[in-house]
């Protein structure tokens, strides 16, 4: 007898039929004679819907009330899901994510668990609850309800298989696993029996969002194995673990692409100390996370600096910029977002030395221009015009033997 979380996503909610093949699923596992903690996402595109909603609404909605909106969704699957159990004659109760002790920093929106108080999730389990919890909501310290980010129920999943010491933690999504490259924008992309912490890491936080980031950074931490499989069949998925070193991906893991990147550029800023740090502080107060800085060659004493970030914290980013620019005598802050990042990820890239020059030579071959390059041990990224962005992984793809054969 084992203690199994599972995470199931939106499209494994989407609709009544799909609640109640997840609801079947949960009751099978009870039934093999294992304890149950499912973590539920909102139904299918419910929490775009409600953003969308709440920019009806208002331009700029507050944090706050945005956070309580969106926990609205995974509360409603939590709730359908708990009834379908209890009317296939199981025991069964859903929680919200405070109810289930998910406790996180203060930022809406992009919240941290920093702990999870599990009592009640023991109680209920020793009273042989199945337990449902809405995924991607905590309560940060004003007992107010935040929400950890697209993506979080991952995160919620992963927290709480630590929290009880699970004895499994399956993520069950809409493809068969975690890919070599995003299937649904490379049909032939090789699924991958296992894949290593560091790697899953970075493809998560260059824009595979098969898992968010923030549940592959617990998991590293509490070691929790994580499973992601298909909710709609019974295949194996790929195991993400610390060591994979049994079991050979090649030297390049996967290929991640992320169209959600705006280019930030700061024109005309004068050559001397303290600006980029006047620049990059003015950011920094915003939490923006920034992903690659180019500064252009001096010219006449002046020069561009240039970030990536998101689309929503791009403009964020200008609008704090506006004010620092004339403060500096620099010229203007403008945005550019029709643009992609692909990423080659391979723990194998620290022992071979030509893999960058492979990587640009394929996407001059595919006829694809490289607009701004970063590298870290394992990672290559580059930012391209989002029209190439398919052409690009293609190609990667080809290069670095990540295609099924078949
Ligand atoms: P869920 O609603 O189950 O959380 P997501 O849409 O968040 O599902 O994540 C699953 C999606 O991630 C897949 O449908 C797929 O398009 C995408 N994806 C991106 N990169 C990969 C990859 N390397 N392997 C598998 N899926 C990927
Ligand atoms: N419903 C949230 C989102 O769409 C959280 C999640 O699905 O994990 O991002
Ligand atoms: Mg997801």
């Amino acid at each position: 007898m084992g203690l199994i979380v599972q995470k199931y996503g939106g499209s494994s909610l989407a609709d009544k039929e799909r609640i109640l093949n997840v609801a079947r699923r949960i009751v099978e596992t009870k039934r093999d004679g294992n304890k149950v903690i499912a973590i539920v996402s909102a139904m299918g595109k419910t929490t775009d819907k409600l953003i969308q909603m709440a920019r009806e609404i208002s331009e700029v909605p507050p944090k706050r009330e945005m956070d309580r909106l969106l926990s609205t969704g995974e509360q409603i699957s939590m709730s359908l899901l708990a009834m379908a159990i209890q009317a296939m004659g199981e025991k069964a109760i859903s929680l919200s994510g405070p109810q289930a002790g998910i406790m996180t920093d203060a930022y809406h929106s992009k919240a941290r668990i920093k702990n999870v108080a599990a009592d009640r999730l023991k109680k209920e389990l020793e009273e042989d609850n199945i337990i449902i919890v809405a995924g991607f909501q905590g309560e940060n310290a004003d007992y107010d309800i935040t929400t950890l980010g697209r993506g979080g129920s991952d995160t919620s999943a992963v927290a709480i298989a630590a929290a009880v010491d699970a004895d499994l933690c399956e993520i069950f999504t809409d493809v068969d696993g975690v890919y070599s490259c995003d299937p649904r924008i490379v049909p032939k992309a090789k699924k991958l029996k296992v894949v290593s912490y560091d790697e899953m890491l970075e493809l998560a936080i260059l824009g595979a969002k098969v898992l968010q980031h923030r549940s592959v950074e617990l998991a590293k931490t509490h070691k929790v194995a994580v499973h992601v499989r298909s909710s709609f069949n019974h295949n194996l998925g790929t195991v993400v673990k610390e060591d994979t070193s049994m079991e050979h991906n090649g030297i390049i893991t996967g290929i991640a692409h992320d169209f959600n990147v705006a280019k930030v550029v700061v024109f005309g800023v004068p050559d001397k100390p303290g600006i980029a740090a006047r620049i990059f502080g003015e950011i920094s107060k915003l939490d923006i996370n920034i992903q690659m800085i180019v500064q252009s060659a001096q010219t006449e004493n002046m020069n561009d600096i240039a970030f990536t970030c998101s689309i929503e914290e791009a403009k964020e980013a200008q609008d704090a910029l506006e004010k620092v620019v004339k403060e500096i005598g620099a010229r203007s802050v403008v945005i550019t977002d029709n643009l992609a990042k692909v990423s080659i990820v391979g723990a194998g890239m620290m022992t071979h030395t030509n893999i960058a020059s492979r990587m640009f030579s394929a996407l001059a071959g595919a006829g694809v221009n490289i607009d701004m390059i970063s590298t870290s041990e394992i990672t290559i990224s580059v930012i391209v015009e989002s029209d190439k962005c398919q052409d690009a992984v293609q190609a990667l793809a080809k290069e670095f033997d990540l295609l099924e054969n078949k």
